[in-house]
């Protein structure tokens, strides 16, 4: 096909067999054999391809006509149109990435940001592979232990369950645990996160939204593709990059709080990594603070009680059921800003580091798999620690840890998975 749809310009070099991996100047021909462009020819042997197949690629100038007139000749000549993700489908079946960094090739694809792009970047370093990839042999050792005393009982001495059990911890079970307890702080810190001032009417919020901006106003470009609300604005709180929006621009302001509904006030704040609850200290509570309280329950949160300058009319005692931290501040007088913006920060990072560069982080996907695989795997060191679980019992859980693993690294990775990770991909790559 390749010799149908260019002709290198050194006549001594046969077009079926042009060097390897060596830019060869040509024409490229298009229906017919009519020049279609000047164009660059490399050839990839298999399998030092992306693919591990045999792969030609041409570099034209582009412009829409002469990719028109190439795509034409190059179907005319018997090829196709790649599927979504079809190149790096073949990568992943060729052994050339696993399918978490093919995962990451479609995240780096669509990344809007730096930030994105950075972590799509780790994972197709393997970084996430190199975590996974001793969890995989510990697991798969364990696995092969256990069934081998239940197939030849007399030949294996007495299953070591508890020695086996505490191999699998360190092995296997806290590097799980580090790298799901990574995934939030991790996404916080790389992408950023998204804070939602909320509280009811006249207690301060478009105050305090002014207040933190002014002090802390972050210089960000706008990402590209999402409309941005006239009253989101970003602010680095505590190092991290937020997205403040005022609930005024989420429909919850006067009147508005009653007449939606408690789901649908939910929905609306379902988006935000962190609600900043704001209270008004120097009047009673009302059931209204109450009613924002509760739709704020199941969020990561901070409350804020705010003009601390005026006589406090309830304690901060009140709020201990909540569960939140809660700090003082003005944001007439700007006071407590800074002690708030840092307990913004902590509750959004869990206090954890930012992460170095290089170090790969779980989409939401292969988090939900992971945690999966470590319930399962957790079942499992039960069961060796109990002398009275029956080993077939411990066998099942390691093999379901085993498959969950399989949900993220790709081996043996049934079908639906497979689909849905190159599902992500919307071009050609
Ligand atoms: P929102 O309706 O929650 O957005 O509240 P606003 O920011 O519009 O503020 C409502 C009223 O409270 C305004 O008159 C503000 O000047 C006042 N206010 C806001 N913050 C403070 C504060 O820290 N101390 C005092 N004394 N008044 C404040
Ligand atoms: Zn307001």
């Amino acid at each position: 096909m390749a010799t149908r749809l260019f002709a290198p310009r050194d006549p001594r070099l046969d077009p079926a067999a042009l060097p390897p991996r060596r830019l060869v100047l040509g024409r490229a021909l298009g229906s017919q054999g009519r020049e279609v462009d000047q164009v660059l020819a490399v050839r990839f042997p298999a399998p030092r391809s992306y693919t591990t197949q045999e792969v030609v690629e041409l570099q034209s100038h582009g412009g829409p006509a002469v990719l028109r007139a190439l795509l034409a000749a190059a179907l005319e000549a018997g090829c196709r149109l790649a599927r979504p993700g079809e190149f790096t489908l073949r990568a992943y079946l060729g052994g050339r990435l696993d399918l978490s960094q093919a995962e990451a090739v479609a995240q780096l694809i669509a990344a809007q940001s730096e930030g994105e792009a950075g972590l799509a970047l780790a994972g197709l370093a393997g970084g996430l592979s190199q975590v996974l990839g001793p969890v995989r042999r510990a697991l798969t050792l364990a696995a092969a232990t256990v069934e081998a005393a239940i197939d030849f009982p007399e030949e294996t001495n007495e299953l070591a369950g508890p020695a086996l059990a505490e191999e699998l911890r360190a092995q296997a079970l806290e590097p799980l645990r580090r790298v799901v307890a990574r995934r939030q702080s991790g996404r916080v810190w790389r992408e950023g996160a998204l804070v939602v001032l909320c509280g009811r009417p006249n207690v301060g919020k478009s105050s305090l939204f002014n207040a933190l901006l002014g002090q802390n106003r972050a210089i960000v470009t706008p990402t590209a593709g999402t409309t941005r609300d006239a009253i989101e604005e970003s602010a680095l709180l505590g190092g991290v990059v937020c997205r403040l929006t005022d609930t005024a621009g989420l429909g919850l302001e006067p009147g508005e709080l009653e007449a939606l509904g408690r789901a649908a006030a939910r929905e609306r704040l379902g988006r935000a990594d962190l609600a900043l609850v704001v209270l008004d200290q120097g009047a009673p509570l009302t059931g209204e603070d109450r009613h924002v309280l509760d739709i704020t329950r199941d969020i990561s949160r901070v409350l804020t009680l705010n003009k601390s300058d005026l006589m406090p009319a309830w304690q901060a005692e009140e709020l201990a059921g909540e569960g939140a931290p809660a700090l003082r501040v003005s944001a007439k007088h700007s006071s407590g800003l800074e002690e708030l913006a840092e307990a913004v920060g902590a509750a959004l990072t869990g206090g954890q580091p930012e992460p170095a560069p290089g170090e790969a982080v779980a989409s939401q996907r292969q988090a939900e798999a992971l945690v999966a695989c470590a319930a399962a795997l957790e079942r499992a060191i039960a069961g060796l620690e109990a002398p009275e679980v029956a080993a077939e019992l411990v066998s099942l859980d390691l093999a379901g840890a085993l498959a969950r693993l399989g949900e993220v690294d790709g081996v043996d990775a049934p079908e639906a998975v497979i689909e849905a990770v190159f599902d992500q991909f919307c071009v050609g790559k």
